[in-house]
C-alpha cells in the first residue's frame, strides 16, 4: 500500500506515521553505487524501529534520457510532488543540453527554496582540523535567487549588448561593451522565507544562535538587503523569541541570538571559532561555497548530507556530484546519501531510526573502517569498497 506523507505549514508530519512511500532517484555516475549501499540501511533502521519504508524508483539524468529523451521527465516531477518527501543521488549536468543543471531545475520546478545542510563531525572520522568536534552547524542556503537564477548572457550576444546599452545609457553605468553579463536578483520575499524557515528550525532544535552571512559591505542592495530583511523578519515575526548581539543580557537570556557576519570573515570564523556558530542563513552563492568548506572540516564531501526543502515538499540529497571518474567502481563513500536518508527519517518523525543510523556509522568509523577518501586521510584503519562499507554499517545498526 502506498503511504503519502502529509506535511503541515511548519513542514511537520500532519499525523504520526509508521509507513512511508518515498520516491528515489538513484542518479548518475556514482549514484547507483551509493544508493545500493544506502537502501538496506534505511530499510533496516526503519524496521528495527517498528516502521516500514518503501522506495519508489523514479528516473532523471542519463537513465531518463536513454528511456524518454528527456533528462527530467514530467512524470518524475509529478511523482516527487505527489509523495512530498523524496531522496536523490547526484545528477550530472548535461553538456550542451538546454538545462543548465538538473539539480537547479528540480529546485526551481518544485520551489524548494532552502538547501539545508547539517555539518557535524562523527567520532572516528579523520579531519584536517585539530578540533572537528567543535563544528556543529546547519547551513540554510537560499536556492532560487542570486547569481544562480540563471540570468546571464554570453559576450557579444544581442541580449548582453542590449542590457549593456540599457545600463550605460539609462543608469549612467560603465559596463565595458562586449562583456558577458549576468543579473543577481535578490528579494525580500525570497530572503525572508529562507530566514523564516531557518529561525523556526533553530527554535525547534533549541539552537543558541543564527548568523546571517552576506557580502552587504560591497553589494549593498542585494546582499545588504538579505541582512536587513533577515533582521526585519526576526524582529517582526519572532519578537520575544529572538534577540540581537547588541541587546542587553536580560533581553538575550533564553532567546535565539541573531547575528550577522560578512562572508569572507565567516570563512575564517568557521575555522578559528566554529563553536560560536550554530545556524547559518545565507544567499545562494555564499551557501554553495561555505557548505563545501565546512564539509571539508568534517571529512569531506562524502560525509555531508543535505535536503532541498520548500513549503510541504522536500528532496533529500547527497551534497556531492556524480564523481564521474569513480562511476561503477564501487569505491566512493556512501555516507553522504546514508546521512541524507537519516535526515529524511528524522524529518518524517522517525528520530529513533535516524539516530540508529548515525550511531552505526560512528561505530564503523570508530573501528577504523573507511572508504578510500577517508582511508587516505586516516592513520591506520582498513580501506573498504563502497558496498563493503555499506554492509559494515548495516551489521552495526
Ligand atoms: P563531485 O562529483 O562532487 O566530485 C568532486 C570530488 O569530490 C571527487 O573527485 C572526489 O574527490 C570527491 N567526492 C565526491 N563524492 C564523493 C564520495 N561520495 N566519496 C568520496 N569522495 C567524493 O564534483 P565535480 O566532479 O565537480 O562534478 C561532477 C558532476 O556532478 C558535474 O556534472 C556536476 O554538475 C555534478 N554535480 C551534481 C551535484 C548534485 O547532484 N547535487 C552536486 C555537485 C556537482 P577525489 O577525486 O579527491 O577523490
Amino acid at each position: 500500500m502506498e503511504t503519502i506523507i502529509e506535511l503541515d505549514h511548519n513542514n511537520l508530519p500532519v499525523r504520526p506515521i509508521t509507513e512511508a512511500s518515498v520516491p528515489v532517484i538513484a542518479g548518475d555516475g556514482v549514484g547507483p553505487d551509493i544508493w545500493e549501499a544506502t537502501r538496506p540501511i534505511l530499510e533496516e533502521a526503519a524496521r528495527t524501529d517498528g516502521k516500514k519504508i518503501t522506495f519508489i524508483p523514479v528516473i532523471a539524468g542519463e537513465a531518463a534520457f536513454k528511456q524518454t529523451d528527456s533528462y527530467l521527465p514530467d512524470a518524475t516531477l509529478d511523482t516527487l510532488k505527489k509523495y512530498r518527501v523524496s531522496l536523490k543521488g547526484p545528477l550530472g549536468t548535461p553538456i550542451g543540453g538546454g538545462i543548465r543543471s538538473l539539480n537547479v531545475a528540480i529546485r526551481h520546478a518544485l520551489d524548494l527554496y532552502a538547501c539545508v545542510r547539517p555539518i557535524k563531525w562523527l567520532p572516528g572520522v579523520p579531519s584536517p582540523v585539530k578540533h572537528p568536534e567543535k563544528v556543529d552547524m546547519v547551513i540554510f542556503r537560499e536556492n532560487t535567487e542570486d547569481v544562480y537564477a540563471g540570468l546571464e548572457w554570453p559576450a557579444g550576444s544581442q541580449q548582453a549588448d542590449d542590457l549593456i546599452s540599457f545600463v550605460n545609457d539609462r543608469l549612467q553605468a560603465k559596463v565595458r561593451p562586449g562583456s558577458a553579463v549576468g543579473l543577481k536578483p535578490m528579494s525580500a520575499f525570497g530572503s525572508q522565507r529562507l530566514v523564516r524557515m531557518a529561525v523556526k528550525w533553530a527554535l525547534r532544535e533549541k539552537r543558541p544562535n543564527l548568523t546571517l552571512v552576506h557580502k552587504g559591505n560591497i553589494m549593498k542592495f542585494t546582499e545588504g538587503g538579505f541582512r536587513t530583511w533577515g533582521y526585519e523578519i526576526c524582529a517582526s515575526e519572532f519578537a520575544g523569541l529572538t534577540a540581537t548581539e547588541n541587546d542587553s543580557p536580560e533581553i538575550k537570556s533564553g532567546r535565539l541570538i541573531i547575528k550577522d557576519r560578512i562572508a569572507d570573515n565567516m570563512f575564517m570564523q568557521s575555522l578559528l571559532r566554529p563553536e560560536e556558530y550554530s545556524i547559518l542563513a545565507m544567499p545562494n552563492l555564499n551557501g554553495d561555497y561555505l557548505s563545501d568548506c565546512l564539509a571539508g572540516q568534517i571529512g569531506g564531501l562524502g560525509m555531508a548530507p543535505g535536503a532541498n526543502i520548500g513549503d510541504g515538499l522536500a528532496v533529500f540529497e547527497a551534497t556531492h556530484g556524480t564523481a564521474p571518474k569513480y562511476a561503477g567502481l564501487d569505491m566512493v563513500n556512501p555516507s553522504s546519501l546514508i546521512l541524507s536518508g537519516a535526515m529524511l527519517l528524522e524529518f518524517i518523525g522517525w528520530p529513533a531510526a535516524s539516530e540508529k543510523i548515525k550511531s552505526a556509522l560512528a561505530k564503523t568509523f570508530d573501528e577504523g573502517l573507511f572508504t578510500y577518501d577517508l582511508a587516505r586521510q586516516a592513520e591506520g584503519g582498513k580501506k573498504l569498497a563502497c558496498s563493503e562499507f555499506g554492509r559494515a554499517v548495516l551489521e552495526r545498526l
